[in-house]
């Protein structure tokens, strides 16, 4: 089992280094890590956000963990050059086209959610969002009509592959948690959410253990804030799926909380290949100062260990020891809290 570690920028390399003592703690037979530089510090050494190097142990790794990246210092590199280039380059290079974003609430972060206490408490899904498809990347343009208004065009489309494997990853994730999956479109106006609902209810014939309902996204919208705990896994497109996402982890409360996995269509001798990283970025103002949350970093660790690893036990014990600091008052600056990087570390660690 090999692990890419690709620390980053600013509050990339401390939060990366307090998951990986994490992975280490569980003493994983054949388990290998190995370091490489990406974005900011990766231009810094090698004059490139994501060198050949980098992607060549990414590419030949099981899974990647992933810090941040983002750093002032290259905000005036051409755009090829920024190290957010680098988080783009792994994803098209490595075909990661599904995107998990689990949305749990903790007992005791009642107060992070913006939902009533009672409603948030019920809250345990993951979004599943496609990531490589639809109305972000077919034919678009402006142009002028015949009686001069200015026009602009974005086609949505999907092909029925691109639906097919994403739907199999929602109904694998699926089958290691509660056995549900909601599709969400707009099939009652969208041609592509048609073909969407045809192929995910002819994927699910291969998945007779999950159940399968089809919600509009407009209903999904205001179900997510009305009756968050109905969900399980919800399955969707990518211009829903980024709105829905974001809606859903901050229901649950912080971006120092927040983890999130990147899958591919490669299975390893153990899962799916996947890059996972907290949702947060780089934090250049708190860097360098110990004051980071790395629980989303933590959490994305254990999501490579169910995921990637197919350690769902391993995963399942890091996110009672996360769930068990919480409970203890554990709380970064994020929270409100005083605990700094290492300190909530060894917390974890501890509980573990
Ligand atoms: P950010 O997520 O880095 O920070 C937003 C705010 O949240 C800051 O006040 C920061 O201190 C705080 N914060 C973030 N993570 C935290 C944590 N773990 N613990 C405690 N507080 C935390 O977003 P930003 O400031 O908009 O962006 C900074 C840089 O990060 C930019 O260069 C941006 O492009 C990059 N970025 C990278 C990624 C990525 O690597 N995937 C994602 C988002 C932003």
């Amino acid at each position: 089992m090999k692990i890419a570690v690709l620390p980053g920028d600013g509050i990339g390399p401390e939060v990366t280094r307090e998951a990986v003592r994490v992975i280490e703690a569980l003493h994983l037979p054949g388990l290998e890590m190995a370091d490489a530089p990406v974005g900011g510090a990766a231009y810094k050494q090698h004059g490139h956000p994501l060198p050949a190097a980098t992607l060549d142990l990414a590419r030949g790794s099981d899974a990647i963990l992933f810090g941040a990246v983002g750093d002032p210092d290259c905000d005036s590199l051409e755009r090829a050059l920024r190290p957010e280039q680098a988080i783009l380059g792994l994803r098209r290079e490595l075909t990661l086209f599904a995107n998990l974003r689990p949305a749990r609430m903790f007992a005791g972060l009642e107060d992070a959610s913006g939902l009533k206490p009672e409603i948030a408490r019920a809250i345990d899904l993951v979004i599943v969002r496609e990531l490589n498809g639809d109305v972000y990347f077919g034919e678009k343009g402006m142009r002028t009509t015949a009686d001069g208004r200015r026009e602009g065009y974005d086609v949505m489309s999907y092909a029925e592959d691109e639906v097919r494997r994403i739907a199999h990853v929602a109904f694998r994730a699926a089958q290691g948690r509660a056995k549900r999956v909601c599709s969400v479109d707009k099939a009652n106006v969208l041609e592509t959410s048609q073909l969407w609902r045809d192929v995910v209810i002819e994927t699910a014939r291969e998945y007779p253990d999950v159940a399968l309902e089809h919600m509009y996204v407009d209903n999904a919208a205001m179900q997510l804030v009305r009756n968050p705990g109905q969900f399980d896994v919800v399955v969707t497109g990518n211009l829903f799926g980024d709105i829905l996402s974001d809606q859903a982890s901050m229901c649950v409360g912080s971006i120092g909380m927040l983890a999130s996995a990147s899958l591919g269509e490669r299975q390893t001798a153990f899962g799916t290949f996947g890059l996972y990283e907290p949702i947060h970025g780089s934090a250049p103002d708190i860097a360098g100062k110990g004051l980071a949350n790395p629980m989303a970093t933590i959490l994305s660790a254990a999501m490579l260990l169910r995921h990637s690893l197919g350690l769902e036990g391993q995963a399942a014990r890091i996110e009672a020891a996360v769930g068990r600091a919480l409970a203890d008052g554990i709380r970064g600056g994020d929270l409100g809290g005083q605990h700094g990087t290492a300190e909530i570390g060894d917390a974890v660690l501890a509980r573990l």
